[in-house]
C-alpha cells in the first residue's frame, strides 16, 4: 500500500469518526463519547496530513510544519484550559475567523501557484476555469467568515456595542455586494487577474463585517451558529482547491449541521432564517425607547426570604448573570432547603439564556440540581400563573415582556412569562439593559421587586436569612 492510499484510508476513518462525533453530541447522555470521537478523528486527520506533507517538502519545511503544529496546538490547549464558560461563544467566533482566514490564504495560494507554474499545474481549458471559480468562491466565503467572525467576537466580548448597525440602505448594500460578486466571478473565470482577486477579497471582507454588524445582540446566538456553518463551507472550498477529500467531507458536515442548527434556533426564537443569514434583511431600525416606565421597588434579602418561607411554589429563571456570578451553587443549596420545606421548586430555562445554547443546563448540572426539575421554556410557561414566587436570577432579555411590542428589537422572540406569578424578584446589580440593549418593563410592574447586588452574594444572604428564621424552631424542637 502506498503512503497516499494509507492517508486516504486514514481520511475515511477520520470522516466516519467525525460523523459519530456529531451523532454523539446531539444527545446529553452520549455527548462525552461524541467529544472523544471528535478528538480521535482530528488526531488521525492531522497525523495523516503531516505524514503526507513531509514526503514532498524539504527538511526546513518539515521543521516549520512541526513548529506551527507545536505553537498552534500549545495556544489552543492553553486557551481551552483558561476560557470561562461565559467566554466560549467569543472563543468559538475567533476560531471561526481562523478558518475563514485560512480559506482566503489557500485561495490566494491556489491562484498564485497556477499563475507562477502553469506547466506544473497541468491545467488548461475548462479545468483551469473550474479552478479559477473555486479560487474565487473559496476566497469570498473565507473573507466573509473572517471579518464576520471578528465582529461577532468583538460584540460577544463587549468590545463593541451589541446593537445593530443601521446604515442607510443596508439591504441594498448586501444585495449589491452579492450581485457584484456574481459579476466579478464571471469576469475572473474568463479573464483571471490579480486586480479582480484583490477586488473580491475587499468586497467580501466588507460584506462579512457589515452582515454581522447589522444584527442585534438578541440574535447573536443564531449568528454564532451561522458563522459556524460559513466556516464549514469555507473549509470545504479549501478542500476542493487542495484536492483534500477529508477537508471537503468535514467542511460539508460542519456547513450543513451549522445551517440546520441556525434554522432550529431561528424557529425557537421566532426569527426568519433568511432575514438573519442576510444580515437582518427586512428588519427595520428599532424605534427609540424614551418611554417612562415609572418607578421600581426594591426588596432586601430578608424580605425575599420571608416571601419564600410563605411560598408553596417557586420557579427560578436563571440567565447570563447567574453564570457571571457563579451563583449556581448557592442556588442549588436554596433549592434543596426549599424542597426540604415542601416547596415545589422548578427551573425555567429559555433556549438562549446565557451566552451559548445549553449554558444554564450545564451550570445547574454542575451544581447537582436534579434534571427533572429543570424544564424548558415551553414546558413551564403556562405554570407561572399558579406560582407564588419567581426568582429571576441574572436574566433580562429572556424575561422581557417588550418582546410583544412589534417596534422592539426583540419583537416576536418567545420569552418566559414570569410576570404572571404572584411575586417576581429580579436579581441584578443595576437597572442596566440586557445583552440586546432593550429596557425591561418587567422591572416596573406592581408585582416585581428588585434585589440589587451580585447574584451569588444575594442568594447567600437569603440562605442566611432563612437559617436565622428557621433557628428558633430548631431550638424549640431541641428543647421540647
Ligand atoms: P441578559 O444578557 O439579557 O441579561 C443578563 C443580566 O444579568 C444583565 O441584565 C445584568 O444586569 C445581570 N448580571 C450580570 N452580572 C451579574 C451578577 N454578577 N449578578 C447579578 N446579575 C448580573 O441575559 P439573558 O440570559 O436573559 O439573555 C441572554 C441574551 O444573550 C439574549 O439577548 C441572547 O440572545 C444573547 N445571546 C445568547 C447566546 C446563546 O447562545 N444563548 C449567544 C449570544 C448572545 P446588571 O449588569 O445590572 O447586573
Amino acid at each position: 500500500m502506498t503512503a497516499t492510499t494509507a492517508a486516504q484510508a486514514a481520511y475515511i476513518v477520520a470522516a466516519l469518526l467525525f460523523i459519530l462525533s456529531l451523532a454523539g453530541l446531539s444527545r446529553h447522555e452520549s455527548s462525552r463519547s461524541g467529544v472523544v470521537f471528535g478528538i480521535a478523528g482530528m488526531a488521525i486527520a492531522l497525523a495523516a496530513t503531516i505524514a503526507l506533507a513531509t514526503r514532498s517538502i524539504s527538511t526546513a519545511g518539515g521543521a516549520l510544519l512541526a513548529l506551527a503544529v507545536v505553537i498552534g496546538g500549545g495556544i489552543g490547549l492553553w486557551r481551552a484550559r483558561v476560557v470561562k464558560m461565559t467566554g466560549m461563544p467569543e472563543l468559538i467566533a475567533i476560531l471561526h475567523s481562523f478558518v475563514g482566514l485560512a480559506a482566503v490564504l489557500v485561495g490566494w495560494n491556489g491562484y498564485l501557484e497556477v499563475e507562477a507554474h502553469p506547466a506544473t499545474a497541468e491545467m488548461t481549458g475548462s479545468l483551469l476555469r473550474i479552478h479559477h471559480g473555486e479560487v474565487f468562491v473559496g476566497i469570498f466565503i473565507g473573507a466573509v467568515t473572517f471579518t464576520g467572525s471578528i465582529v461577532a467576537n468583538l460584540k460577544l466580548s463587549a468590545r463593541i456595542s451589541s446593537s445593530p448597525l443601521m446604515l442607510p440602505g443596508k439591504n441594498l448594500l448586501n444585495i449589491g455586494a452579492l450581485v457584484a460578486f456574481g459579476v466579478l466571478t464571471v469576469f475572473f473565470v474568463i479573464h483571471p487577474s490579480l486586480g479582480l482577486l484583490i477586488a473580491v477579497t475587499a468586497l467580501a471582507l466588507a460584506l462579512g463585517w457589515h452582515l454581522v454588524a447589522s444584527i442585534g445582540g438578541g440574535d447573536m446566538p443564531v449568528v454564532v451558529s451561522m458563522l459556524n456553518s460559513y466556516s464549514g463551507w469555507a473549509a470545504a472550498a479549501s478542500g476542493f482547491l487542495l484536492d483534500n477529500n477529508l477537508l471537503i467531507v468535514t467542511g460539508a458536515l460542519v456547513g450543513s449541521s451549522g445551517a440546520y442548527l441556525s434554522y432550529i434556533m431561528c424557529q425557537a426564537m421566532n426569527r426568519s432564517f433568511i432575514s438573519v443569514i442576510a444580515g437582518g434583511f427586512g428588519i427595520e431600525a428599532p424605534t427609540t425607547d424614551d418611554k417612562d416606565y415609572g418607578t421600581h421597588r426594591e426588596a432586601t434579602a430578608e424580605e425575599v426570604a420571608g416571601l419564600l418561607s410563605e411560598a408553596s411554589s417557586v420557579i427560578i429563571t436563571p440567565g447570563y448573570g447567574m453564570a457571571v456570578a457563579q451563583a449556581q451553587y448557592p442556588i442549588a443549596e436554596l433549592t434543596r432547603r426549599l424542597r426540604d420545606r415542601g416547596v415545589n421548586v422548578r427551573f425555567g430555562i429559555h433556549p438562549v439564556a446565557g451566552r451559548l445554547p445549553g449554558h444554564m443546563n450545564v451550570l445547574l448540572a454542575e451544581a447537582n440540581v436534579p434534571y427533572d426539575i429543570v424544564l424548558e421554556m415551553d414546558e413551564i410557561n403556562e405554570d407561572f400563573a399558579d406560582t407564588s414566587v419567581v426568582l429571576v436570577i441574572g436574566a433580562n432579555d429572556t424575561v422581557n415582556p417588550a418582546a410583544a411590542d412589534p417596534g422592539s428589537p426583540i419583537a416576536g422572540m418567545p420569552v418566559l412569562h414570569v410576570w404572571d406569578a404572584a411575586d417576581v424578584i429580579v436579581f441584578k446589580r443595576s437597572m442596566a439593559a440586557g445583552y440586546a440593549g432593550v429596557q425591561n418593563p418587567l422591572f416596573f410592574r406592581d408585582n416585581t421587586q428588585m434585589l440589587f447586588g451580585d447574584a451569588k452574594a444575594r442568594v447567600e444572604d437569603i440562605l442566611r436569612a432563612l437559617e436565622r428564621e428557621g433557628s428558633p424552631n430548631r431550638v424549640a424542637v431541641a428543647v421540647g
